[in-house]
């Protein structure tokens, strides 16, 4: 199969360098020239394991290549692959699909006469009868289809990901787009990967729901977590004792400082406008939503009051900005609300992050940023640990201690066990135990 990507960020990068490891043909299309600059150099302009080795791999062997040129990158295509962004419309919460509209349009004038546009960026119900009414309007004498292939990768771990999905979804309306689908996607269902065909509109629902859900499990642990800790229960174990129940599952149950990142903020978002413009409502999301607001503002005050009671004058040493490990995407990261708030209430920020920081500098100003952990909480009044990055996990815990001018630990991910903490006689504040 020959597939265009349009778009190369976390989603259509990995995808479209995935999709040539399957031994399609594909060009990734980007209107960023310095992006695609960089991708012909072998250079990756994002953090995402792995991802360096399977481009450079599939490039050499000529089956994925970059260009700017759309038009180029599309007209001999079997499937053209939307995975443009689609945040949060200034303001209003609802998605803005305006990147997805005008590269339909840019496509629908460049395609074959036959061809299937498909989207993979995350978009409301209905998005995909319009990508279709757009192609009607551009090219009516094509036999364009159009498809919904929602994406469900993890920044991460996005390669084994889309490797080994759990399922693919694909939404269709005609046999041309499911038999363009089932080709691509053939090297999975030889693996028995579920592939779910449904229709357009119940394709576009499942990836919103999937993501609420999940939300829904992060915001359900996190209120577990506030009671545990008022009645002396360790939400850990609350967690793994729920977990093992195969209805609930043991995933997604990890207290911490609240959701973030690039999806479950604005999908949650996107998700209820959704609902309001139907009139229906769903109470459980909206609740979801605000537990998660109210928890990240909750996190900076569980880092004054360990340090006290007030932090100014202090200075607290923060490891960890990005919204999870393994990534160097900041966007809707907990750091982004919780280190503001410190500052505000006076303190001085330093911090590290193995991969963040260079996203990080400009959404955080007045934070020092430092060369590693140790350094990021020499002299401060607290270390906070706020992303469990694997070099996070074995602190040497005494020279945290030594390092710190008070013998403060705040580890928002529960990622070591209390005694060992308490044992090097750091005063230690985690979540929900
Ligand atoms: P991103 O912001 O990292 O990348 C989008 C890219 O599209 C940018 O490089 C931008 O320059 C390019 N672009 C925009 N308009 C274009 C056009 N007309 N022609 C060519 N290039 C264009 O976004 P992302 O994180 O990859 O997300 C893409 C979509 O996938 C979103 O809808 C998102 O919700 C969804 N999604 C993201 C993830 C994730 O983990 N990041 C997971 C699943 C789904």
């Amino acid at each position: 199969m020959r597939i265009a990507m349009i778009g190369t960020g976390y989603v259509g990068l990995v995808s479209g360098a995935c999709f040539s490891e399957f031994g399609h043909s594909v060009t990734c299309v980007d209107l960023n020239a310095a992006v695609i600059e960089r991708l012909k150099a072998g250079d990756i302009p994002i953090f995402e394991p792995g991802l360096e080795d399977l481009v450079a791999r599939n490039a050499k062997a000529g089956r994925l290549t970059f260009t700017t040129d759309l038009a180029a990158g599309v007209k001999d295509a079997d499937a053209v692959f939307i995975a443009v962004g689609t945040p949060s419309r200034r303001g209003d919460g609802h998605a803005d699909l305006s990147y997805v509209y005008a590269a339909a349009r840019q496509i629908a004038e460049a395609a074959p006469d036959t061809c299937v546009i498909v989207n993979k960026s995350t978009v409301p119900v209905g998005t995909a009868t319009e990508v279709e009414r757009i192609a009607r309007e551009v090219a009516p004498g094509k036999a364009i289809s159009v498809a919904s292939n929602p994406e469900f990768l993890r920044e991460g771990s996005a390669i084994e990901d889309f490797m080994r999905p759990d399922r693919v979804v694909c939404g269709v309306a005609d046999d041309q787009a499911r038999d363009v689908l089932k080709a691509i996607y053939r090297p999975l269902s030889l693996r028995e990967v579920p592939i779910l065909f449904a229709d357009r509109p119940t394709a576009e629902v499942i990836k919103y729901a999937a993501n609420a859900f999940l939300a829904v499990k992060i915001s359900f642990i996190n209120e577990i977590a506030d009671l545990c800790e008022k009645v002396g229960a360790d939400v850990q174990d609350v967690a793994k004792g729920i977990g093992l129940d195969k209805r609930i599952g043991s995933k997604f149950l990890h207290p911490g400082p609240g959701y973030g990142g690039s999806c479950f903020p604005k999908d949650t978002l996107a998700l209820l406008k959704t609902a309001e413009d139907n009139a229906v409502q769903l109470q459980i999301v909206a609740a979801t939503v605000k537990v998660n607001d109210e928890r990240k503002r909750a996190m900076a005050d569980r880092i004054i009051a360990a340090c006290g009671g007030s932090v100014d004058g202090k200075t607290i040493g923060i490891l960890g900005l990005t919204f999870k490990p393994n990534t160097d995407d900041m966007r809707d990261a907990p750091s982004l609300v919780i280190v503001p708030a410190l500052q505000a209430a006076g303190a001085k920020v330093k911090a590290f992050d193995p991969e963040g920081m260079k996203a990080a500098a400009p959404l955080l100003p007045g934070v020092e940023m430092c060369g590693d952990a140790y350094v990021a909480i020499e002299g401060a009044h607290a270390a906070v640990l706020l992303t469990e990055w694997n070099e996070f996990r074995a602190l040497d815990l005494e020279r945290v201690r030594d390092g710190l001018k008070a013998p403060v630990f705040v580890d928002l991910r529960n990622v070591y066990p209390v005694d060992d903490v308490l044992r090097t006689g750091l005063l230690y504040a985690s979540v929900g135990r």
